[in-house]
């Protein structure tokens, strides 16, 4: 049996943190056992919003692939490679956009909480307001059915099997292929500021490749029940990023159950929950940082595994753009 695609991507705007890890890092070192797996470096996507720092994007390239090889990301298994060199990527955008209504686009909810979150009112980047749609053409490019992602990216998926059904159905072909969104049992990681998301650009987040120190400065800075004043005072559970940690990283878990039934009941303090989170993420990031350190000493073994996967990917990718020109009659020298 032909094994199912899967295919996903990050933004190189920095390192990848721990919520990459909970979303969609660990799907990936899983599904790509048994799928044919593309993960996607997406640097054009990037500049969308990051166009006056090329150089933050171009450098976070070989830092985001440092990430993917330190988890288990296997090159011999996945391809991995950069979004900006592979040309059919921007052409299938052009054609998906005929597609999809400015309106559409204005009510995608990731989009508009990016835009406030940015602070760009009116003044979006036309770039900006069609990333979605960008996104569609990296996802049918590869006729991936399964893309592991955090719940931020649900609306994506939607529009790509919107544009897909469209698609399909204007120029009377199959050649697209509708994907699905697999979300883990933690689809969204807050940050260490309580906010509903950890972001790399947003501050509040605990790099894969953190120092100790740097860990243990960020989990003692953690938000955690407001409420809970006093070490004798009942405390909250429920949106308490202290115990998301926990739930996410931590293996004993009778260990994490009898301390929340402690921090609800009172008596316990965030100093030692705090303490004991800190042990578990040092010991869960501490083989990741080793490898990531290993890899680190020889960039130009790892541009050249992008450089083989973008080939690899390139010419994957432009198959399918000549299956799509073909269904829309515009392939005229290619007989
Ligand atoms: P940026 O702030 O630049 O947008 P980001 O931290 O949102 O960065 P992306 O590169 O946009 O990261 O997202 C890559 C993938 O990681 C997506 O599938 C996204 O859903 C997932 N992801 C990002 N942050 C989290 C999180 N806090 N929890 C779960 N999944 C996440
Ligand atoms: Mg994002």
């Amino acid at each position: 049996m032909k094994k199912k695609i899967a295919l996903t991507g990050d933004r190189p705007t920095g390192k990848l943190h721990l919520g990459h890890y909970v979303g969609s890092l660990s799907s990936r070192v899983q599904i790509q056992e048994d799928h044919s797996q593309f993960v996607m470096i997406a640097d054009a996507q990037a500049l969308t919003d990051y166009a006056h720092e090329p150089k933050r994007v171009s450098e976070n390239v070989l830092e985001v692939a440092l990430d993917y090889l330190s988890v288990g990301i296997d090159p011999k298994k996945t391809t991995i490679f950069i979004q900006s060199l592979v040309p059919a990527l921007p052409e299938i955008t052009l054609y998906f956009l005929n597609l999809v209504t400015w309106n559409r686009l204005k009510h995608n909810p990731t989009v508009k909480l990016e835009i406030q979150q940015k602070g760009y009112g009116e003044e979006v980047p036309a770039g900006f307001m069609i990333y979605p749609v960008s996104q569609a053409a990296d996802i049918t490019a590869f006729k991936a059915e399964v893309v592991p992602v955090g719940d931020d990216q649900l609306p994506m998926i939607e529009q790509t099997v919107e544009l897909v059904r469209k698609f399909n159905r204007l120029y009377q072909t199959d050649v697209l292929i509708e994907p699905k969104a697999v979300l883990s049992s933690v689809a969204r990681l807050p940050g260490i500021d309580g906010k509903a998301k950890m972001g790399k650009s947003l501050g509040n987040a605990i790099f894969l490749s953190d120092s100790p120190d740097e860990i243990a400065k960020k989990v003692k800075g953690m938000y955690t029940d407001p409420g809970h004043l006093r070490v004798e005072d009942p405390g909250k559970v429920e949106g308490n990023p202290v115990f998301t940690y926990l739930d996410a990283f931590a293996f004993d878990r009778a260990k994490v159950e009898e301390l929340k039934a402690h921090y609800q009941r009172g008596g316990l303090g965030d100093g030692v929950v705090k303490k004991y989170l800190l042990e578990v993420l040092l010991s869960f990031l501490e083989p990741i940082r080793k490898r990531r350190e290993e890899l680190a000493k020889d960039p130009s073994h790892v541009m050249n595994i992008l450089f083989e996967g973008t080939k690899v990917a390139s010419a994957v990718a432009g198959e399918t753009l000549r299956e799509m020109k073909r269904s829309m009659g515009i392939d005229y020298f290619a007989h």
